[in-house]
């Protein structure tokens, strides 16, 4: 199946301002959570007249790359380069060549000649650094958290006089050198039947990334495994955002990280991609307070407070091997047989261990029967779930019959008097008539103890 794309968010949609939610900035916060859980990735629509600007440092590094001499084969790539140190133009491995702009550095410390480097980066900087900030800020309100409450791991914004950026805006080029006929058989561009016995797997390490492409090459695996070509029908505005390891240990594991890795054949070799990356600052020391405060329950690895440095020069240092090991090295409680599986069921065993409140746990266990078990009716059936906003469809489409919503609830077995909204937005009572109508077990009778609090 080649259908199934994550719905794009609007980024003027999750600015967040004072007072009460829009219905908007509701709906996109809900579309984000919604991605990143199923696809692991999202796609965000920048504000019109942005795409002047990143269509411009993308055309600016394409032209940078492509006039540079082809790298030699012997060339050795540099893997002396701390987390937050690179800058100006390297290479990665053979086929993988890079320019980053770090504020506060000079751009060419390893190349006192270097002419010519890409336009526009200072300017897109501080363009998707701002995005980047709203996106993390969203994803602290779909779990609940309270506003603003990971800034503290962030560079100052501005940054203070001498200080160094942790995020980078790097610019790509891959597989310039590369003879076309010398790449592995050449997939389906479309087909979500990719093997990456060819290709490097990467992990974001840092609080979350927003890239864009001038042609497909981006595989990002799902919560099925299936490697979904992020970047394909891209509009000019579009940029692909990804979730990163920081994050995954800031939220306790609630927002696993995303795997990713490129598929470069005949079709896209030079293929140039800008991307940012927002890490948290060195100084920093990341820990799950923000979690804990909510009421989730922490266990295992998340307790321990980590210090970036450690973190990042861990996990960068260790994607030169390979992901599990660098997974379980990191986490050093989990276990050897591969790392995504114990990622993807470490929200649940740890709301064993430790149990939350009782209207957490409602909702958690809400928002899981969405994604098992409503998903799968929906996907057999070929419905594309849509919810509504909570008031119209509390307000008006529960109580008519022709409304937007009727069929699909018919459908997929909707509970009769429910809102048909995501289970987050769900009041507690409807929660439990939710879980009740998909998940008739005792585990919902026990939930049910003093739901009237929320
Ligand atoms: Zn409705």
């Amino acid at each position: 199946m080649t259908g199934a794309r994550p719905a794009r968010i609007n980024l003027l949609d999750i600015v967040a301002a004072d007072g009460l939610p829009s219905h908007a900035y509701n709906d996109a916060v809900n579309i984000l959570s919604q991605s990143l859980s199923k696809y692991n990735f999202a796609i965000v629509e920048l504000p019109r007249g942005d795409d002047v600007l990143l269509k411009c440092v993308l055309d600016s590094g394409r032209r940078f790359f492509h006039q540079r001499p082809m790298p030699t084969i012997c060339h050795q790539e540099d893997d002396r380069i701390e987390w937050n140190r690179s800058s100006g133009y390297y290479k990665r491995h053979h086929s993988l060549e890079i320019y980053d702009y770090r504020p506060g550095l000079p751009s060419d410390t390893n190349n006192p000649r270097e002419h010519y480097p890409p336009v526009g980066l200072p300017e897109l900087f501080s363009l998707l650094g701002r995005a980047a900030r709203h996106l993390l800020d969203a994803v602290c309100s779909s779990l609940d958290l309270r506003s603003f409450c990971f800034a503290d791991f962030l560079d100052n914004a501005p940054l203070k006089s001498g200080e160094v950026s942790s995020s980078v805006l790097s610019i790509n080029c891959h597989a310039r050198s590369e003879v076309p006929g010398h790449f592995p058989r050449s997939p389906n561009t479309q087909s979500t039947e990719f093997s990456t016995s060819h290709y490097d797997t990467n992990i974001e390490k840092g609080l979350l990334m927003l890239m864009k492409s001038d042609k497909p090459g981006l595989r990002i695996r799902d919560e099925h495994g299936r490697w979904i070509l992020a970047d394909m029908d891209l509009g000019p505005l579009d940029m692909v955002m990804c979730s990163g390891l920081a994050l995954y240990h800031c939220t306790a594991g609630y927002i696993n990280p995303s795997l990713y890795t490129f598929s470069i054949d005949a079709d896209n070799v030079g293929r140039c991609s800008l991307s940012f990356k927002l890490m948290p600052r060195a100084l920093a020391v990341l820990h799950c307070s923000a979690m804990v405060a909510a009421g989730y329950g922490v266990i295992g690895p998340f307790q321990q407070p980590l210090s970036v440095c450690d973190f990042m020069q861990h996990a960068f240092q260790s994607d030169r091997t390979n992901i599990s090991r660098s997974m379980i090295s990191v986490y050093p409680g989990q276990q050897s047989d591969g790392a995504l599986k114990v990622m993807a069921k470490h929200p649940r065993q740890m709301s064993k261990i430790k149990p939350l409140a009782p209207s957490k746990r409602l909702r958690l266990e809400a928002q899981r029967v969405l994604k098992e078990k409503v998903q799968e009716i929906a996907d057999s059936k070929g419905i594309k779930i849509r919810f509504c906003s909570l008031k119209d469809c509390e307000d008006h489409h529960i109580l008519c019959e022709e409304s937007p919503c009727a069929s699909i609830r018919a459908q997929i077995g909707w509970p009769a008097g429910v809102p048909f909204v995501h289970p987050h937005d769900l009041p507690n009572k409807s929660k439990q008539a939710f879980l009740e109508a998909y998940e008739p077990s005792s585990t919902v009778l026990q939930l049910g103890e003093n739901s009237s609090e929320q």
